[in-house]
């Protein structure tokens, strides 16, 4: 085990302002300790997330500030604490990099929900510097936060089960969604939607894709494997989905009414929100409450050991090229010009393309 002991000066990807668009930045990393892994970063997944937050979408964002929260990277050294990781280890970083360990929360390995829960970015560690994201050439990471990636799984496969897959794996899994069988649907077809296809179909469920144009079908249907393809504005279509359906992921990052969506469940069917938006939500109430349904809203990620288990799971999801783009590739300005202007209607699968295509 090597021991750290000095801060290191690295570069990586920052925001500096609202406009989004990302340049590069040196700054130091904080002084590791006994319970850290320094970590050369392999890739990084693109989280619409990332989106909202260099362009201060929330109101919330501090610049200069380094995105990225779907990390992959090779250890390097690791601090004299640390005994299940390795120099060589290939490993991922997520969403969460610190908690209180001692509320409720924290003790039942639920620290994404403690109130003292530090971000991997846009936030400010222990030591008082601002935590930055994976869009860099290296991190320094609390043990605690880290995951070992299955060998077998490229890098690019494991980043986008860090945040989009265990995102919509958690409540699947949370409200007992995960036999066989259901019938879902997967409302908006951005990153976090290809990854709720691909793992619902993985589970074995009925998947269908609703989206607001006919644009997607092919991309559903034929690379994806949803099995059906609605467009929300073709009231036929609608009315022949009502009621059917045990569940809907809703990743629309932008305000939508949810109306038209809550009839197409069966009796206890869950609606689960996901698109991070920073309008108030629109539903009638008597809608929700004569339909028995439970609305949810995703707060963030899973636990670690639900991040574990997707990732050995993710083998056979088939993530490869979904939101994930190279750090180190010379085409990640592209990418990132591309997600920042929107040139392009949809989010991360397109962007992978572009990266792919590039
Ligand atoms: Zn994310
Ligand atoms: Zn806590």
């Amino acid at each position: 085990m090597g021991s750290l002991a000095t801060e290191r000066t690295i570069v990586g990807w920052a925001a500096t302002d609202p406009s989004g668009i990302l340049s590069p930045y040196t700054y130091t990393l904080r002084n590791p300790g006994p319970e850290d892994i320094f970590i050369k970063v392999l890739c990084c997944g693109i989280c619409h997330t990332d989106i909202h937050q260099v362009k201060n979408d929330l109101g919330m964002s501090h610049y200069p500030m380094v995105p990225g929260h779907e990390v992959v990277g090779e250890v390097l050294e690791v601090g004299s604490a640390v005994a299940s990781y390795q120099v060589g280890d290939v490993v991922g970083v997520g969403a969460v990099v610190g908690c209180c360990r001692d509320c409720r929360p924290c003790k039942s390995d639920n620290e994404q929900y403690c109130n003292k829960k530090i971000w991997s970015y846009n936030d400010v560690y222990t030591d008082g510097k601002p935590t930055q994201g994976g869009f860099a050439e290296s991190m320094v990471v609390n043990q605690k936060f880290v995951v070992k990636i299955p060998d077998g799984m490229s890098p690019e496969q494991a980043a986008p089960l860090l945040c989009a897959g265990v995102t919509v794996y958690s409540p699947l899994k949370h409200f007992g969604l995960k036999q066989s069988g259901l019938r879902g649907a997967i409302l908006g077809l951005g990153g976090v939607g290809h990854m709720g296809v691909k793992i619902a179909k993985a589970m074995g469920h009925h998947v269908a894709v609703i989206s607001s144009s006919d644009k997607k079908r092919e991309e559903a249907l034929e690379h994806l494997g949803a099995d059906e393809y609605l467009v929300s504005s073709d009231a036929a279509k609608m009315q022949e989905f009502a009621d059917s359906l045990d569940y809907i992921i809703d990743t629309v990052p932008v305000f939508h009414p949810l109306e038209p969506y809550l009839s197409l469940l069966k009796l206890d069917g869950k609606l689960i929100l996901m698109g991070v938006i920073n309008t108030p939500l629109q539903f009638v109430t008597p809608v929700v409450m004569l339909g028995e349904y439970f609305s949810f809203i995703l707060l963030a990620k899973s636990h670690k050991d639900q991040i574990l288990f997707l990732l050995s799971f993710g083998v056979h999801v088939n993530t490869c090229a979904v939101s994930t783009c190279s750090f180190c590739s010379p085409i990640i300005n592209h990418v990132i010009d591309c997600f920042i202007t929107r040139r392009k209607t949809t989010l991360p699968l397109n962007l992978a393309t572009i990266c792919v295509e590039s």
